[in-house]
């Protein structure tokens, strides 16, 4: 089984959660399995340890970017920083509000995150609408920061986000995709 296989037969499908009509993709299976999270961790370290893509910082979206992102960080020998949404963080900070199917949501991330010039890899679980990894790109742009790339598990391709991400110019690492 390729790697993709082997970390989709991981991912279990919850049929109407959180909302009737929504097929929730859920990827504690994947971190359960000491043998199955390596291989996960491993896979987005393996891609930037390489020197041309190597970032200075990893960037994690609230809230289980932490987990992925917390240790791609730490293994590529840089820092994280969390993107937490609205009220969490408790030091000075930008804000992005963005759209969601019903209403709206805010994250923020901490004024010296990042310096101008960081070139920083943002990593989230998931990619659905898009709107959430976008936010996180605009917040770390505001501090002077590029984001060199965004990394999920899982590509949602049929919500749109993966094509609004890069026709926004920003380049997509994902593992698994779900049509
Ligand atoms: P987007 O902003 O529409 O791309 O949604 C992505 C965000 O929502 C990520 O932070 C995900 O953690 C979360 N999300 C949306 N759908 C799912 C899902 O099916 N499984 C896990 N997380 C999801």
């Amino acid at each position: 089984m390729d790697t993709a296989a082997y970390l989709r037969s991981h991912i279990r499908t919850v049929p109407d959660w959180p909302a009737p009509g929504v097929q929730f993709r859920d990827i504690t299976p994947l971190l359960q399995d000491p043998k199955v999270f390596r291989v996960l961790i491993d896979t987005f370290v393996h891609r930037y340890m390489d020197r041309d893509k190597r970032p200075d910082v990893v960037a994690g979206l609230d809230a289980r970017g932490f987990i992925i992102g917390s240790v791609v960080a730490y293994e590529l020998g840089v820092g994280f920083v969390p993107i937490r949404k609205k009220g969490k963080l408790p030091f000075t900070t930008v804000a992005e509000t963005y759209e969601l199917e019903y209403g709206s949501a805010t994250v923020e991330l901490h004024t010296d995150a990042v310096k101008p010039g960081d070139r920083v890899l943002l990593i989230d679980d998931l990619i659905a609408t898009g709107g959430t990894m976008m936010a996180g790109k605009k917040l770390l742009e505001k501090l002077g920061a590029t984001v060199t790339e965004g990394a999920a598990i899982v590509a949602l391709p049929e919500l749109g986000g993966v094509q609004r991400l890069e026709a926004a110019g920003l380049p997509l690492f994902t593992l698994v995709s779900f049509e």
